[in-house]
This record gives structure tokens, sequence and C-alpha cells, in this order.
């Protein structure tokens, strides 16, 4: 019995958040179940034919559907505002589905050039075999992405902010350009999470979600999801329960409570950020800090517009190149040199020769991925213990 008095649009989001979605068994527990079960029972062959069919409402098996995974999907449905949400396995199996669900070969994806590595080897080297062309153009240069269009245009996709070099879009401004051409624009929220960001509330048609980094929040499950328009999701849904790419049921579980506290843990996030992206902007050694939240951020104006807050992800460039970043992170004592992010504990990556390793030198350059930056994933220690971890590496160059 799932709880029915719910209006959810009467509720605040943190509430939505520990509230809606929630299935309850005959038992009546308060947590939420875990429905470990690939399969289900019918009484009669009656009732498996109409549930085949669709006639009847009901789960028949869990690459399909499961009420576990289920919950999360309306929970999460619920604080983005959407009207339908597919979970899925990854992140990377969310851009993967939502994409091979609603193109075909001849289309055409204009995308951004600054995205997640994998995304771009997906987009750049993977897509193209099954004839699906890319063109990528600057993120913040919304004259670039009209003039990227063509006929067979038919998906926009960004990242807002950017990995890893915390670049912003207009989101408003991009789903405009994507509907003049009749094109859908799709979203990675992964670094806002629906606490910060809501991109379908400024016009996107799709959100993509590594549920792996803040919906979990704590490291432990890879997971992933969209969410959009019932028509476009159903399409999608189509591609995700046949090629099975669905997330498990224990994951479910852990994002469907790791969803409770999602808006104080992005608050705090935010909190801890913004007091490490201020103290690095004062030490003479870091050349240049990318951090939303600094007014020194080119897009600092879009992101008070666009973002609740400045979320916690920060980029910084050392001075000494390659071997000043490296010397920094092996001097690091608290901080977790992991290329991870979405964490309690605040992770550190050198993007150069991890995250962005595989892909050339030249599209590394044209996303802005210089050998002295590093990429830090502000966790919910201390920020001043953060940052005597941080100053360690910078007097170690
Ligand atoms: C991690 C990440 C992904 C991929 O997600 P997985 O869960 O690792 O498959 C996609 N986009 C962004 C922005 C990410 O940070």
């Amino acid at each position: 019995m799932s709880d029915q008095s719910l209006d959810v649009s009467q509720l605040d989001p943190q509430t939505i958040a520990v509230r809606a979605g929630t299935w309850r068994s005959e038992m009546g527990e308060h947590s939420e179940a875990v429905f470990l079960t690939s399969s289900y029972v019918f009484r009669n062959a009656a009732e498996a034919a109409a549930r085949f069919s669709g006639a009847a409402h009901g789960h028949v098996y869990s690459r399909v559907s499961n009420p576990g995974v289920a919950m999360f999907e309306e929970r999460l449905a619920a604080i983005e505002g959407a009207e339908r949400c597919l979970a899925t396995a990854s992140g990377m199996s969310a851009i993967m589905s939502a994409i091979m669900g609603l193109l075909s070969a001849g289309d055409h994806i204009v995308a951004s050039r600054s995205l997640f590595g994998s995304t771009m080897q997906l987009l750049s080297q993977i897509l193209p075999r099954f004839g699906v062309q890319v063109s990528f153009v600057p993120p913040a240069d919304n004259d670039a992405w009209r003039a990227a269009l063509q006929p067979n245009t038919r998906l926009l996709f960004v990242e807002s902010p950017s990995n890893p070099q915390i670049e912003l879009s207009d989101i408003a401004a991009l789903a405009e350009v994507a509907h003049t051409a009749g094109a859908w624009l799709m979203v990675d929220n992964s670094f806002c999470s629906p606490a910060l960001q809501r991109p379908l509330a400024l016009g996107a048609d799709l959100v993509v979600y590594s549920a792996t980094k803040y919906l979990d929040g704590q490291g432990r499950v890879l997971g992933g999801a969209i969410l959009g328009n019932r028509s476009l999701l159903t399409t999608i849904h189509t591609f995700l329960r046949t090629a099975g790419a669905t997330l498990s049921p224990f994951n479910a579980w852990v994002l469907l409570k790791g969803l409770e506290t999602l808006s104080l843990r992005m608050q705090a996030h935010s909190a801890n950020a913004a007091f490490v992206a201020r103290w690095l902007a004062q030490q003479p050694s870091v050349l240049s800090v990318k951090y939303p939240g600094l007014s020194s951020h080119p897009q600092h104006e879009l992101a008070m517009r666009q973002q609740s807050s400045g979320g916690a992800m920060i980029a910084f460039e050392v001075q000494g190149g390659r071997e000043a970043a490296w010397k920094l992170i092996d001097s690091t004592r608290l901080i977790s040199i992991t290329a991870n992010l979405g964490d309690t504990r605040t992770t550190i990556t050198h993007p150069a020769t991890t995250t962005h390793g595989r892909i050339t030198a030249e599209q590394r350059a044209a996303a802005g991925v210089s050998d002295g930056m590093l990429r830090l994933a502000v966790g919910l220690e201390a920020p001043k213990d953060i940052c005597v971890d941080l100053a360690r590496g910078l007097s170690a160059g």
C-alpha cells in the first residue's frame, strides 16, 4: 500500500525527499523493505497473461520493474518535479539508454566539449559506430550551440557545471535553442543534484544522473536515473527493459535512503566548498580557483540564477604543472586520492592523468584540462581540516 494520502504538490522538497514514494507491505514496516527478487509469482495463468499484456498492474520480472526500484523512481521524480523517472545501473547506462532509446542511425547530437571522460568516449568513439554523429561545442557559448545545429539534430547534451573545470551552461537559453530546432535538451545534473538545480523547471526535456555521486552521497553504490515527461520516458523504458541496464533492487534501497538526506548534505557540501574555495584563492602558489559560488567565477551571476548554491566541486590550478599537482596530491593525509566524487569524504583528482587521461591531448586542451589542474570534491569534514591538509601539499610545492 503506498502513501496515498500524500499530495506532493503541497509539500516542501525536503518533506518530499523523506516521505514521497514510500510503499508499505502488509507488514507495516516503517523503513522501506528491500525486494531482492528476480521474478514474481502469479495466482493463475490468467493473471500472468494480464500482467504480461499490461492489462493488469503488477511486476513480472525485475529487469522490467521492481517495487524497491519503483520507490526510488517515484521519490526522485517527486523531488525533481518530473512526470516520470527511470532508474538505471549506473550514470553511464542512464546516458546510453536515453540516447539509444530515443535516437537512430542518421541522427545528430550537439554536445558540450567539456564532459565526464566516459561520456566523451561514448559520444566521440562509440555512437559514431552506430551512425549517430556528434558535434562538440564550448559549453558556455550559446551561439556555438546554435551554429552547430543541423536538420537532423535531435538532441543537445550538456553538463552544468561541467567536469572537471566547473564551467556553466545557460540551461534556459539552451532549451530555447533546442526547441527552435525541434530537438531535445538533456542535462547531466550529477554535480548539482535536484537539491541545487532543477533543469526541467528551466526548460530542459531530460535530466540524467550518476546516482553514484550525490544521490547516494556516501560512496557505496553505482546507480543512475533518467527523468522527463511520460512520453519520452516510456520510449526510453522500451529500450532499457530490453537492453537490461536496470538498477539492482539493493542499490535502489541504498539510493532511496540517500535521497532523504540529499538537501541537507548538499547545503553542507556547498558551505564547506565555499570556505575551501575562498581559502585556496588566498594561497600564493594557487594560480586560479574555479568555483561558481565565488564572485571571481566568470559565470557567477548565471550560477546564482540557475543554482541555489555553489555546490561541492572546485577546480584549481597550482604553479608548477603536473609535478606540483602530483606533489600536492601525495602530501595529503586526510583527503582521499580517488577519481570518485559526491562522497561525505573529500576527494582529489588530477584529471589530466586520470579521468581525462584516455582522451587525446587535443580534446584535453579543448576541455580546458591543464597539467597543473586539480579537481577537489569537497566532503562533509570540517572545512578547516580540509584546508590544513591542502596547505601541507602546497607548502611541499
Ligand atoms: C560519474 C559521472 C558519470 C558516470 O556515472 P557512473 O555512475 O560512474 O556510470 C556521468 N556524468 C558525470 C557528471 C559524472 O560525474
